[in-house]
């Protein structure tokens, strides 16, 4: 995994470029201040004279769809713009049929574009909509939220949600070129901020023990907007998770790192009907922390490191426990349950990421659900 010295060495140019090495299908994600305007230009320059439909939700469309579509119309690919509902609950059946009539309807091709163009929502949706349309059409990431530029938007994970569970239907289907405008941030809610935090404390936490350092020191200017620290987070996140996806592109090995977190995560999503009382991010900081303290409680972790962990991220403003999170108290049994609808269940067992330490997570496939239940049981009594 690149280190954060490797990142810092490369450039102190405000707009960076990381490679995720496919072989044929290899793009790049171009990082930095004020690209979406650029948009047009680096579409054109990169992929040909593609015409771009762009899809976008309500809230992102208020704030920067004019900016993108004269960009796109400045070199006269602009094909249209479909405006869809914000929230989880736009990844979904319902939403899907009708997007995919009318990219159809808009007369894009197969040398087309998608154009996605918002949060993790948006990428997740439009990009597997590109995936089935024509048999697949490429498509562009212009993600808008921070969780976005650093997790979602790269790898290729697309999909929707269904009653069974989150991301249960969907296909691997890369983008053809990620574009993160770190100026687009500044719109973003401050709560949905701190969320995307948790993704970007999780590749220090799973195998870049510096950068988590780097990270203790730098969150304040990170929240700040200041464009150097910014922008090297997002890079070193991105070249992490380019490293993994690079190496496990389906996910039959240790891409499953990248799930540090999230099968706690998932079931407290679950649990509070992925609702406003969590948000994913959220859910994810709340499920390090457990996957922390539960790889301490096993013995593969030196103690003191959880304590270390939920520190920095209640200091970003993230909740670390599950009391952290409003209303009804949580049934250890309910999320033990709730974890077997996860895509990590096999033969039984449970499959989490645990830690050796703060930069070292490694896979555990055969976690008894009774000694999860036990400490989930023991964290709700608190
Ligand atoms: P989201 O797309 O719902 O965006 C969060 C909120 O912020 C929304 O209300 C959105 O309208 C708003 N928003 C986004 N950008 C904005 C901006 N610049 N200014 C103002 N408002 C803005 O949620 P998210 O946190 O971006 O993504 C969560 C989704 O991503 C989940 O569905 C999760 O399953 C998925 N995800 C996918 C992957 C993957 O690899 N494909 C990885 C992680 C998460």
């Amino acid at each position: 995994m690149p280190t954060l010295a490797h990142s810092m060495a490369a450039t102190t140019r405000a707009a960076r470029t990381v490679a995720v090495p496919l072989g044929g299908r290899s793009y790049d994600v171009l990082i930095g201040p004020d690209l979406l305007s650029e948009a047009g230009r680096l579409i054109v320059g990169r992929l040909g004279k593609a015409k771009c439909g762009i899809v976008t939700d309500e809230n992102v469309a208020r704030h920067h769809l004019a900016t993108l579509e004269a960009s796109l119309k400045a070199e006269g690919r602009h094909k249209g713009s479909i405006v869809l509902p914000p929230g989880e609950p736009t990844k979904s059946f319902r939403a899907l049929g009708p997007l995919s009539e009318q990219l159809l309807e808009m007369g894009l091709e197969r040398g087309d574009l998608v154009v996605a163009f918002g949060g993790g929502v948006i990428g997740d949706l439009a990009g597997f909509a590109a995936g089935i349309l024509r048999r697949g059409v490429r498509f562009v990431q212009i993600p808008t939220s921070l969780l976005a530029q650093v997790d979602s938007s790269v790898g290729g994970k697309t999909g929707i949600n269904t009653p069974q569970g989150k991301n249960l239907i969907g296909i691997f289907h890369q983008p053809s070129l990620v574009i993160a405008d770190t100026d687009v941030l500044k719109t973003l809610p401050p709560r949905e901020m701190r969320a995307g935090y948790a993704e970007i404390a999780k590749y220090g936490l799973l195998g870049d023990a510096g950068f988590f350092t780097w990270l203790e020191a730098a969150y304040e200017d990170l929240f700040a907007y200041e464009q150097e620290t910014l922008v090297t987070a997002i890079e070193t996140s991105v070249k992490a998770k380019a490293a993994i996806v690079a190496r496990d592109e389906h996910e039959t090995g240790d891409r499953a790192l990248l799930n540090l977190g999230h099968t706690f995560g998932h079931a407290l999503e679950a649990w509070t009907g992925y609702s406003d009382r969590l948000l994913h991010g959220e859910g994810v900081s709340i499920g390090m922390c457990l996957a922390f303290r539960f790889s301490e409680g096993l013995g593969h972790c030196p103690a003191g490191t959880a304590e270390r962990v939920s520190r920095h991220l209640a200091a970003a403003g993230l909740p670390t426990k599950l009391s952290d999170i409003p209303g009804d108290t949580a049934d250890a049994d309910n999320l033990v349950a709730l974890m077997g609808q996860d895509k990590k269940v096999r033969d039984g067992t449970l499959t989490f990421i645990l830690a050796r330490n703060i930069g070292d997570a490694f896979i555990a496939h055969d976690v008894p659900p009774d000694k999860v239940r036990d400490f989930l049981a023991r964290e709700i009594a608190g």
